[in-house]
């Protein structure tokens, strides 16, 4: 039997998120000892725990078959991969970044100034397409101190919050890119690698789709039925039961997370009582 060979990053921001998106998947892995491979005992996949920065290179070399890092490691590495899926964690912002003193107007700011980066393939593809010439310093990380060292005029890198640079007594200026966490694929799996990674992606979907939808039970006066059904689409359409109380009945459906509470206003200004919101474990459509 064939197994899929998935790369995870070994310890970093990405480890907890790709094991826990493998254990929501039903697959098994175990993590006790310290080993750099295993075997899932109930999936046909096989974890390597590795460094981000080389799992696009084992990925396009086929040492690994698919794997999951950020999408600013996938760009940066640039290697012949196919992405195939954002995975919604490990979301960040790569921004440019100057002593906060400093004036800051446009992206001319940037123009003939060095910027300090771990990025910069990234970094130059973004000036060139912007015709603004600017010489790249690169390196390997604490790249918020370059500034304040004498080092670079400027940064780029990975924000979150911000409070690294305020700390180094820098100020954020632009937003280059957003990225999150993808799968990327070798360009070259074989049918029975392929059916796996299928199965792996239907499952992928469903744990998904789980988290961005709500399961909603609630008792509606009869007389309202209409207009409350028509707030609730489900995903064909709500289950209506008649409660033991004339005049009422109890609708139940699913609703996305994202309209939710706009939903929840409307139902309670049409008369629905005992609203009842709930997890949805797994979801296939
Ligand atoms: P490795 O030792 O595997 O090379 P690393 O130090 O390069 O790890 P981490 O800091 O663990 O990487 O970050 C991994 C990924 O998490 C980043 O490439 C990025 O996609 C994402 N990420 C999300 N938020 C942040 C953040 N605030 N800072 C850094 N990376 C972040
Ligand atoms: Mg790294």
């Amino acid at each position: 039997m064939n197994t899929l060979k998935i790369a995870i990053q070994k310890s970093g921001r990405l480890s907890e998120k790709s094991l826990e998106l493998l254990k929501d998947c039903g697959i098994k892995i175990s993590t006790s000892n310290r080993k750099l491979r295993t075997e899932s005992p109930n999936f046909p996949i096989e974890v390597l725990f590795l460094r981000d920065d080389d799992i696009p290179q084992y990925v396009e070399q086929g040492v690994a078959d698919i794997g999951i890092l950020g999408e600013n490691e996938v760009w940066e590495k640039d290697k012949n991969v196919t992405q195939i899926r954002q995975l919604g964690f490990a979301n960040c912002k790569m921004c440019l970044a100057i002593p906060k003193d400093e004036e800051y107007t446009d992206l001319s700011f940037f123009k003939n100034k060095k910027i300090a980066t771990s990025y910069p393939k990234i970094l130059s593809n973004f000036f060139q397409k912007k015709g603004i010439n600017v010489k790249i310093e690169e390196i390997g990380g604490s790249v918020e101190i370059a500034p304040s060292i004498g080092l670079a005029n400027a940064i780029f890198d990975i924000v979150s919050t911000g409070s690294t640079l305020l700390t180094n007594g820098l100020k954020q200026v632009e937003t280059v890119v957003e990225s999150q966490a993808v799968l990327v694929a070798n360009q070259n799996l074989d049918e029975q690698k392929k059916a796996i990674l299928n199965r792996l992606l239907f499952r992928i979907e469903a744990v998904k789709q789980s988290f961005e939808n709500k399961y909603i039970l609630l008792n509606a006066p009869n007389e309202k039925l209409e207009e409350i059904i028509a707030l609730l689409p489900g995903m064909k359409s709500p289950t209506v039961l008649p409660l033991a109380q004339e005049g009422w009945s109890s609708i139940h459906t699913v609703i996305k997370e994202d309209t939710f509470w706009d939903i929840i206003e409307q139902l309670k200004a049409f008369g629905a009582e005992g609203i009842l919101v709930l997890e949805i474990e797994k979801m296939i459509l």
